[in-house]
């Protein structure tokens, strides 16, 4: 079974902190250890009351962007960073600080191929007095190139690590990421309306999780369960 909370639009539109920690109950939100101090985040932008249409983008009253934690074990940290090492880039640990690192690595590869292209592609006018700059962008993806192996080397390596290191705790391959995700509306949102869900497999903890910020929940049968079931 999966669980399904709703979280209000007062919650969201209360919250002062752009961190929207839902730590109690305080154990591991997946496996329910004791000891939970770390956390899978999920950013999340939250719009509503629609004021104005463009050509290419909309205009909300209300927008808010939102990280929405849930405790974690050690052990299941881990996972998570296998599973999504790019939402652990403000985590104050070292696997945190190595996905920051790699979301840098990312960028300066993007940025680099950006500037090749441009070059290759004569896309701003070059000076004719220094006809080799527009040969640089061979160089230029090529370190691109290097940029990106050398992160997405490095990231493969850690991952490999901690595969391992779960295999050898027996970690529960069948626990994974909550699904969570925000619901724009139109409107100026009211105060119960539906703004935030968040579908996860632990029912006890999502269960007492709701109950005690007095949110709505429900089980809910997952695509899965119903595939086994027929
Ligand atoms: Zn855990």
């Amino acid at each position: 079974m999966t669980t399904k909370i709703s979280i209000p639009a007062k919650a969201v539109l209360e919250n002062r902190s752009i961190m929207f920690d839902l730590a109690s109950p305080s154990r591991c939100s997946r496996c329910d250890a004791a000891n939970a101090r770390q956390f899978e985040s999920h950013p999340l932008k939250y719009e509503a009351g629609m004021i104005g249409v463009r050509q290419f983008t909309r205009k909300y009253r209300y927008n808010i962007k939102i990280r929405v934690r849930l405790p974690l074990c050690e052990t299941c940290y881990r996972a998570n960073f296998i599973e999504n090492s790019n939402t652990c880039g403000l985590d104050p640990n070292p696997l945190g600080k190595t996905a920051h690192w790699m979301s840098i690595g990312i960028t300066a590869g993007s940025l680099v191929a950006c500037l090749s292209f441009i070059l290759l592609m004569k896309v701003i006018p070059l000076p004719s007095t220094i006809p080799w700059i527009q040969s640089l962008w061979s160089i230029l993806i090529g370190l691109a190139l290097l940029i990106f192996v050398i992160v997405f080397g490095v990231t493969e390596l850690i991952n490999r690590k901690l595969r391992l290191s779960l295999n050898e705790l027996g970690y529960n391959a069948q626990l994974h990421r909550a699904d969570i995700y925000v619901k724009m509306q139109l409107e100026d949102p009211q105060p119960e309306d539906e703004a935030v869900v968040i579908n996860m497999q632990n029912d006890g903890w999502a269960e007492e999780c709701a109950y005690n910020h007095g949110w709505v929940f429900e089980k809910i049968e997952s695509k899965s369960e119903n595939l086994e079931a027929k």
